[in-house]
């Protein structure tokens, strides 16, 4: 008896074939469901791999290859015997092509499956990701653009489109991304984060992509993979890249792997459902207690997201390898890594080394959402050291700053570290970090208060973010509605904050995407960020000159961007009146300079003893000699 199956939506041509030496009844038979990574490349720097099967009752299988520099290593049985782990070592004489592997149970039982191995594409380990020059534009596909109605619902995916549903699914797709790359780019965006397209297969609340039901498959209401590739491309024609968002601490519970789980070790498991403590002070603190620390970490992130166990090394192999995956398969030119600290992380360290083994110059942006700065500092790679642990983390999400930012705005006192003061204290406390151009800026994101909403519904205000999000150091992360003036505070609720792009869906009755659709102030918004993100994309000053600020004396704060050629000056009037600075205690910055090209107005100014700032006024100013 033979049987030829396909795996369904992998384009794998993989087949299995099963030998049967004699009849089995039908519950008894070993099947196959799964092979992960469903192919893989030759020519990579790590030459063994695990290969998970998936399917009923091949537990008792061993692997066995004849084929020339194909070698089993391991074959490892695990408590559910519906899983098989085989590791396979590559010989660097092995060519692209599908081979066969047997499995062999007892009882003469056999299974013969054909893997494929696919050439590189050139230059894929050279890949460069995002760096200090990039300006990044964060986007929810659910909730940006429906490009294609006809995935809203789709049959095997339990939870439904339903658009007066804030917490529910909206329709967005990959395909709405693809539409909107030129005015991405028209924007100033020279990179996209995009929130997970993973599966999301629950039945509430799955249009965020946190709650994964499937790590090797893009939700199909979002596309295919090969849409997600496609879409990679047509980003890179466009001079834009892509980020991709992964998450290694939990899995949604109606993942495959969790509904039948592969062995206790897998999942972290209490005797009641224990959250994490999501406190992560408890990880660098030299005096936690064990307590502390255990449930911080193995505690579950939700209730519906099983916390998973990295010390499992059948586990931790199978995350790595699926974020080289995605890496080789899709073209992605960096990864930001959800809940960083709520994963193992020694894992962790392991997971960016082996990724930076394969592609060195790949970016990696870690969540790490700590509002003290040591705490914060303790990821960065080349940093602080305790217990011996040495982070390889290139680039943290700026927690710290974005705090003091946020709390800037909001303070009704002013006064020492109020208001604008907040910002100068978080920045004279970047002597913590070995590179602080290396953090991700923000003034909003998809878990945060709009920052519309922050500055009080006030253009003016709202400038004074822009221009520090656009000039101080670090990467800006730019998130998706906040040109059209989405509002929404964290206390509304996450599904309120993450709205729909106005113009993103078919019916929509205004397009805000176009100029006309827009109303007075989301046009002044959308010139003032499209002025700004262009402007920066070529101000390399910004992107890795030196900081000096000076103390911000009657809400007025300045500080310049400079090196060997060019300084740029950012003075902001955090007051509610009219502000006359003295010009004499910036001459160490301003040296004989009286003028410069002014970026926000794009016009010449010019300044003597005094520079008068209207209330809540910002201004750039390059120097002109
Ligand atoms: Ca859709």
């Amino acid at each position: 008896m033979k049987i030829r199956m396909s795996l369904s939506r992998r384009k794998t041509s993989l087949i299995i074939c099963l030998g049967f030496s004699y009849l089995l009844s039908v519950a008894q038979q070993p099947s196959i469901e799964r092979i992960e990574p469903p192919f893989w490349w030759i020519g990579m720097n790590e030459s063994n791999l695990e290969l998970l099967f998936y399917g009923k009752n091949l537990g008792d299988f061993k692997a066995y290859s004849s084929v020339p520099g194909l070698e089993i290593i391991n074959t490892i049985s695990i408590e559910n015997p519906n899983y098989l782990f085989v590791y396979i070592k590559m010989d660097s004489n092995l060519k692209e092509g599908v081979y066969p592997l047997l499995l062999k149970g007892d009882k003469d039982k056999e299974i013969s499956v054909l893997y494929r191995f696919d050439k590189r594409e050139p230059g894929s380990a050279s890949r460069k990701g995002f760096g200090w020059g990039d300006n990044i534009y964060l986007l929810m596909p659910d909730r940006f653009a429906n490009g294609n109605p006809s995935n809203d619902d789709i049959d095997a995916m339990v939870e439904k489109a339903d658009r007066n549903n804030p917490n529910g699914r909206h329709g967005g797709d990959l395909a709405g991304v693809a539409k909107y790359l030129d005015y991405l780019k028209e924007l100033g965006m020279t990179a996209v984060w995009l929130n997970p397209i993973f599966e999301n297969n629950q039945p509430h609340y799955s249009y965020h992509g946190y709650a994964i039901t499937d790590l090797y498959n893009v939700d199909p209401r979002l596309g295919s993979n090969e849409e997600f590739v496609r879409l990679v491309k047509q980003a890179h024609q466009k001079g834009l890249k892509i980020i991709m968002d992964m998450v290694f601490n939990h899995l949604g519970d109606q993942h495959w792997m969790i509904r039948d789980l592969p062995s206790s070790s897998f999942i972290h498991r209490w005797p009641e459902y224990t959250p994490s403590n999501f406190r992560s002070t408890t990880i660098p603190d030299p005096y936690h207690s064990e307590y502390d620390y255990q449930k911080m970490i193995n505690g579950w992130f939700d209730r519906h997201m099983p916390d998973l166990n990295q010390n499992d090394s059948l586990l931790a192999d199978y995350l790595i390898q699926n974020s080289i995956w995605w890496i080789e398969y899709s073209g992605i030119d960096a990864i930001r890594m959800d809940t960083y600290q709520y994963a193992d992380k020694d894992f962790m360290a392991r997971w960016v080394n082996r990724i930076k083994g394969e592609y060195p110059d790949f970016s990696i942006v870690g969540e790490l959402w700590v509002e003290q700065k040591a705490l914060h500092a303790y990821w960065m790679e080349g940093n602080y050291r305790f217990g011996n642990y040495d982070s390889p983390l290139q680039f943290l999400t700026d927690f710290p700053l974005y705090i003091a930012l946020r709390e800037s705005f909001l303070d009704k006192e002013k006064g020492w570290e109020k208001g604008v003061e907040r910002i100068y204290y978080c920045l004279a406390q970047d002597f913590v970090y070995d590179e602080p151009r290396n953090n991700m800026i923000f003034i909003d994101n998809h878990d945060l208060s709009r920052f519309y909403s922050i500055a009080g519904e006030n253009l003016q205000k709202f400038t004074l973010g822009l221009v520090m999000l656009y000039t101080l150091r670090g990467i800006p992360q730019f998130t998706y509605g906040t040109e059209q003036l989405m509002t929404g505070l964290e206390s509304d609720g996450h599904g309120l904050i993450r709205g729909d792009m106005m113009g993103g869906w078919p019916n929509d009755p205004v397009n805000a995407f176009e100029a006309k659709g827009r109303n007075k102030q989301q046009q002044k918004a959308w010139e003032l960020i499209s002025s700004l993100a262009n402007w920066r994309k070529s101000s390399n000053v910004i992107h890795s000159g030196n900081t000096r600020h000076f103390l911000p004396e009657n809400n007025v704060y300045s500080y310049f961007r400079y090196n060997e050629n060019d300084t740029v000056w950012v003075i902001l009037n955090y007051g509610d009146e009219e502000a006359l600075v003295e010009t004499g205690r910036f001459a160490e910055m301003l040296g004989q300079h009286r003028r410069g090209h002014e970026i926000v107005s794009n016009r010449e100014i010019s300044w003597g003893e005094t520079l008068t700032l209207q209330p809540y006024q910002a201004l750039i100013i390059e120097l002109i000699p």
